[in-house]
C-alpha cells in the first residue's frame, strides 16, 4: 500500500515554496534599502521559511532583525510585482558590476540567456519560480529569527558571509502554530533535559560527538539493553560479542574501506599490521557465520551485538546523543536462504513495531527504498528481493512511501521512522538486505541437494542507536520517562530521622519486587526534596511520617499530578505492579 501525498498537499507545498522564496528576495531588498553598501549571495527557500546570505559592511547583529522585518512588511503591503527578464550575460555583468559574488556566479551560468527577476528596486539572478505580488503574502505570516556565519558557497575558504534566517507560512496562525511547536521542543530538547535528569554528559577535553554515561544514564541504557537481550532471546537470536577495532584487511576485504573511507578514522599501527576502529559490526559477524560449515538446517541463524561503532561526522553535524562519533548498535545480521528471506523480514516487521510501541511510539512512516544509480549485484537479484519486501509489507498490511534511490548499493532497505508527540520523524528501524557481503566473504550453505548455496544476509537495527534512540525518547516524553523506564522509579522521603528506618523498610520490600527506589535521607527540608524529586522527574515521591508508618502506608506523590493521598504500602506495590507491565 503506498501513499501519496495528495494532490492539494503537493500545491499547497508548491505554493508556500513560492511564497518563502519571495520573502528571500524581500529580505534582499529591505537590506539593500537600509544598508545600501551590502553585497548580495545566494537567497534560497528551505524548510519551514528562507534564507539569505549577505556581506555587510558593518557587522549586524540579531537585535537589527526587527528593523529588516518591518522593512519587509512595509513591502509587502506596498503590492511589489516580481517580473521575470531573460537578458544576455554581457547585461547581467552591467547589471550586477557591483556585486562580486552575482558576477562569480554569471561567470559560470551556461546557457546563453540569464534570467533575472525584478521585484519593485531589486533585481535578482533568479529562475524562479515567484508569486505574482506580493498580494499574495501575509504579511503576519514571517519572522526574521536569527543570523547566523555561513561561508560563501559553504566552503571555509571563501569568506564568511552573514545568513539572514525567516520563517514562513501562508497565514499567520500557522506561523504561531510553528512557534509554540518550537518553543515546545526547545523545552523537550534532551541535550539540556540530559544534564537536568543527570543522564550524560560531554566533555570538551573528552571530544566532540562522545557521550559519556552517568550512573543514571547507565541504569537507562541497561533497562533497554536487558529488554532487547530478553526479546531478541526469545525470538531465536544469538548474542554475540566482537572486538572495538579490526586490520584494515578486514575492511578491504569487505568493501567498507573502498566505499565508507570518509566515515572511518585513520588506521591505528599495531605491530606491522594497520588496525581501523570498526565503523560496522557487520565483518565481525560474518566471520562467525564462516566458522563452520551451515547446513540449510541450521538457517536462519541469528546473531546480535550491542556494537559500539565509531564513524567520522563532521563537526557541524554532530547534535547531542542524536548525531554523535561513538555509539552503540543494537545490531544484528540474519542469514538465511532466498526462500526464506520473505519470512524473516515479514517477522522483522513485526518485531520492530512491537517493540518501538512498548517504547510508547504509536505513529511510524515506513519507507521502503529501492535501487540507487551504484549497486551491487544483478537487476534481477534487486528486483526479487524488492518484490519480497514489498510482499512482506503489503502482508503486514502496512502503509509505507517509496524513496526512489533511497536503498544502500549493497541492496533494498525498509526504514521505519517513528512519530514523536510532537509529529517530529525519527529514523530507528532499518532493515537491510545484503547481496555485496555474502559474495565478497564468499558466504554459503549447503541446500538440501547437498551441494553449495549463496546465504542471503540481512543487517538490522531495531531502535538504531542506544544513544539516538534514549535522546528520542528524552524528546517524546520530556525527560518524564514511563515507570518501567525510569532510572530511578521511587523516592522514600522520610518526614524525620525516627522515620528512616521504616523508609528502608519499604525501601527493601519494592526492591525486592524489582524496583528501583532511593531514600531521601539528606538533612533538609522535606519540601526541598520533594521540588528536587519532581526537577529530577522522578514518577513516584512517597512521604513517610508517623502516620503512616503506624497505619503501613505511604503519602504518594504522583509526578505531574502532586499530592494524591495516601495509600497502604500493598495496594500501591500492586498498582505499581501493574503500571509497569509492558
Ligand atoms: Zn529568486
Ligand atoms: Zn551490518
Amino acid at each position: 500500500m503506498i501513499s501519496q501525498l495528495s494532490a492539494k498537499r503537493l500545491k499547497n507545498s508548491y505554493k508556500l515554496e513560492k511564497i518563502r522564496h519571495s520573502l528571500a528576495h524581500l529580505l534582499a531588498h529591505a537590506v539593500l534599502e537600509l544598508y545600501p553598501e551590502t553585497k548580495f549571495g545566494i537567497g534560497p527557500a528551505i524548510e519551514n521559511g528562507f534564507y539569505y546570505d549577505f556581506e555587510f559592511k558593518k557587522p549586524i547583529t540579531n537585535e537589527d532583525l526587527p528593523r529588516i522585518e518591518m522593512k519587509m512588511k512595509e513591502l509587502v503591503k506596498s503590492n511589489i510585482k516580481f517580473e521575470r527578464k531573460l537578458i544576455s550575460k554581457e547585461k547581467a555583468k552591467e547589471i550586477f558590476k557591483t556585486q562580486p559574488y552575482k558576477l562569480e556566479l554569471i561567470e559560470e551560468i551556461e546557457e546563453k540567456k540569464i534570467s533575472i527577476y525584478k521585484s519593485g528596486k531589486f533585481i535578482d539572478l533568479c529562475k524562479g519560480p515567484h508569486v505574482k505580488s506580493t498580494k499574495e503574502i501575509d504579511p503576519q505570516a514571517f519572522k526574521l529569527i536569527k543570523i547566523a556565519g555561513a561561508y560563501w558557497r559553504g566552503d571555509e575558504k571563501n569568506p564568511m558571509l552573514t545568513r539572514i534566517y525567516g520563517i514562513a507560512f501562508e497565514t499567520k496562525k500557522e506561523l504561531e502554530e510553528f512557534l509554540k511547536k518550537e518553543a515546545e521542543a526547545e523545552k523537550r530538547d534532551h541535550r539540556i533535559l540530559g544534564q537536568k535528569l543527570e543522564l550524560f554528559l560531554f566533555d570538551e577535553e573528552v571530544g566532540a560527538g562522545l557521550p559519556i554515561w552517568t550512573p543514571k544514564g547507565t541504569i537507562l541504557r541497561k533497562i533497554i539493553q536487558d529488554y532487547l537481550y530478553e526479546e531478541l532471546k526469545n525470538a531465536g537470536y544469538f548474542w554475540v560479542t566482537t572486538p572495538h577495532i579490526g586490520n584494515l584487511n578486514l575492511w578491504k576485504t569487505s568493501g567498507h574501506w573502498e566505499l565508507y573511507r570518509e566515515n572511518i578514522y585513520s588506521p591505528i599501527k599495531i605491530d606491522e599490521d594497520e588496525y581501523l576502529l570498526k565503523p560496522m559490526n557487520c565483518p565481525f559477524h560474518v566471520k562467525i557465520y564462516k566458522s563452520k560449515v551451515r547446513s540449510y538446517k541450521d538457517l536462519p541463524i541469528k546473531y546480535a551485538e550491542f556494537g559500539t561503532v565509531y564513524r567520522y561526522e563532521r563537526s557541524g553535524v554532530l547534535h547531542g546523543l542524536t548525531r554523535v562519533r561513538g555509539f552503540t548498535q543494537d545490531d544484528a545480521h540474519i542469514f538465511c536462504t532466498p526462500e526464506q528471506l520473505s519470512t524473516e523480514v515479514e517477522k522483522l516487521l513485526k518485531h520492530a513495531i512491537k517493540i518501538l510501541k512498548t517504547f510508547g511510539f504509536k505513529d511510524f512512516n515506513i519507507y521502503l527504498a529501492t535501487r540507487p544509480e551504484k549497486f551491487a549485484g544483478t537487476e534481477k537479484m534487486w528486483k526479487k528481493a524488492m518484490n519480497v519486501l514489498k510482499y512482506a509489507l503489503n502482508k503486514q498490511k502496512l502503509n509505507y512511501q517509496i524513496d526512489p534511490g533511497g536503498g544502500v548499493f549493497y541492496g533494498p532497505k525498509i526504514d521505519i521512522k517513528i512519530k514523536d508527540c510532537l509529529g517530529r520523524e525519527w529514523q530507528c528501524t532499518t532493515i537491510q538486505v545484503d547481496f555485496n557481503l555474502p559474495e565478497r566473504f564468499d558466504l554459503n550453505f549447503i541446500d538440501k541437494k547437498g551441494e553449495k548455496q549463496r546465504v542471503i544476509m540481512i543487517h538490522r537495527a531495531l531502535l538504531g542507536s542506544i544513544e539516538r534512540f534514549v535522546g528520542v525518547l528524552i524528546e517524546h516524553y520530556g525527560g518524564a520517562l514511563p515507570l518501567w523506564l525510569a532510572p530511578e522509579q521511587i523516592w522514600i522521603v522520610p518526614v524525620a530521622t525516627r522515620h528512616q528506618k521504616y523508609a528502608k523498610e519499604i525501601q527493601k520490600s519494592f526492591e525486592l519486587s524489582g524496583f528501583r527506589v532511593q531514600v531521601k535521607d539528606e538533612k533538609e527540608t522535606v519540601s526541598k526534596k520533594i521540588r528536587e524529586g519532581e526537577i529530577q522527574k522522578i514518577p513516584y515521591i512517597l512521604v513517610v511520617g508517623d502516620k503512616e508508618e503506624k497505619s503501613k502506608s505511604v503519602r504518594v506523590r504522583k509526578r505531574g499530578k502532586g499530592d494524591v493521598g495516601e495509600m497502604e504500602l500493598e495496594k500501591f506495590l500492586k498498582k505499581i505492579k501493574r503500571e509497569i507491565m509492558r
